[in-house]
């Protein structure tokens, strides 16, 4: 019974509740009146006509007053409920402006704004118009993943981090940004950043709510210095830092996988010649043209850089010694055979002085093998130039082996 009486009284029923009090109260003055008024003139006037006529004044003045009470307690509420209309108009206007600013906002800002659910498929609740120029698709075909779920346009392994991003950035109550390559409807790839906040609605349910951008362009951009930072400008071949970090990584291979590597020390012979005689744009155009020579003439899985001035070096991958000096020998016969394009439609034959050394046979380091190559391209220089030089066996190098 207690627990009856405690429970709070429904909404739609507080009107009748009032009603049902103001009629109770109406009811008991009214009956009040009635019976403590007439008592009242019936023994103030003792002749009927006299009495007659007090009953009605007295009924006139009963509906005026009532009359009174009413009019003063409609006014009121009249006049409160103009005053919430009024409060309820405004609200609504600044409501539907705040929409407006906000659709405005959404429509114009750069990318998409999107509400998703946090299931497999990330069903989209909500996106601005920037959907259709991120993904190609109209809202209408992603949203509920009417036509397909928005993780459709990304991989398996995209969606796994992303979802692991969200997961931490939730857990820790936080916001998440990351990026990813996602596919879009005419299947060209783009770069997004997305940023976000996981939170959760009035059912229950974890929802996430954030924003999309196209960041394509900053990825080429990035992309293209990293490809600067490792290429040399005039050739276009791999620099000395990257070609010195490629050697490393092809040895440690090389040592895990117990397989030979060569690499090759190349230096044009009387190079200066080309520059004093034909100029110094002559010799960059031939240094040009060599650089695709020699990409030309090895593998796929060659390696090849320039050092420096007119110093190549090649990193042979699982090539022994024999075979190593043979790429050199038909290298160095490739360059002196064929004449070098000046730029200014003649040409000029050049020769080459090579070093090979052989891992492990010359050096089981990167310096070693370097070092040892270096030298055997300056005997090779020694014995008169455009040939080929094997680097000598190291007994340092075989102790340690
Ligand atoms: P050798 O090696 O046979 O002893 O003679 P060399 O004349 O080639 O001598 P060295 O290798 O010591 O000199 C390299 C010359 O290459 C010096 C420089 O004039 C030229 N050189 C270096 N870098 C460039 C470059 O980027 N462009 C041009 N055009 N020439 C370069
Ligand atoms: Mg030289
Ligand atoms: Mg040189």
């Amino acid at each position: 019974m207690t627990q009856l009486l405690n429970r709070p009284i429904p909404n739609r029923l507080l009107p009748v509740l009032r009603a049902v009090w103001a009629a109770s109260i109406y009811l008991v003055a009214g009956f009040a009146w009635i019976a403590f008024s007439d008592r009242l003139v019936e023994a103030w006037f003792e002749d009927p006509a006299m009495l007659s006529r007090v009953q009605t004044w007295k009924g006139f003045f009963f509906i005026l007053v009532t009359g009174l009470v009413v009019f003063t307690i409609l006014l009121r509420q009249l006049h409160k409920d103009r005053t919430l209309l009024t409060l309820q108009y405004g609200q609504s206007q600044a409501l539907r402006q705040r929409e407006r600013q906000l659709t405005v906002l959404m429509d114009n800002l750069p990318g998409m704004a999107y509400r998703r659910l946090r299931d497999d498929q990330w069903s989209l609740l909500f996106v601005s118009d920037g959907c259709v120029e991120l993904t190609g698709y109209e809202p209408s075909e992603l949203i509920d993943s009417r036509r397909l779920g928005y993780s459709d346009l990304v991989d398996a392994p995209t969606r796994e981090r992303v979802g692991q991003v969200i997961s931490e950035a939730f857990a820790n109550n936080e916001p998440f940004s990351v990026e990813y390559a996602l596919i879009r409807k005419d299947k060209r790839e783009i770069w997004v950043w997305e940023r976000g906040r996981a939170v959760t609605d009035e059912q229950g349910d974890t929802l996430v709510e954030g924003i999309v951008l196209d960041i394509s362009e900053r990825k080429k951009l990035e992309s293209e210095l990293a490809e600067m930072a490792t290429r040399d400008p005039l050739t276009g071949l791999f620099n000395r830092r990257e070609l010195s970090r490629l050697l490393e990584e092809e040895l440690e291979r090389a040592k895990r996988y117990q397989r030979s590597m060569a690499i090759l020390w190349i230096d044009f012979d009387h190079f200066k010649d080309v520059n004093d005689t034909h100029g110094h744009a002559a010799g960059d155009s031939v240094l040009k043209s060599v650089s695709k020579l020699f990409l030309d003439s090895v593998r796929s899985v060659d390696w090849v850089g320039r050092f420096g001035g007119e110093e190549f070096v090649i990193v042979l991958p699982e090539m022994d010694a024999n075979e190593a000096h043979e790429t050199a020998e038909r290298i160095r016969d490739l360059v002196s055979s064929v004449p070098q394009p000046l730029g200014d439609g003649r040409s000029v034959r050049l020769t080459i002085s090579v070093g090979v050394a052989v891992y492990p046979n010359h050096g089981l380091t990167a310096p070693q093998l370097r070092a040892a190559a270096d030298r055997a391209m300056y005997r090779a220089k020694d014995r008169g130039r455009n040939c080929v030089s094997m680097a000598h066996l190291s007994p340092h190098v075989h102790n340690e082996a």
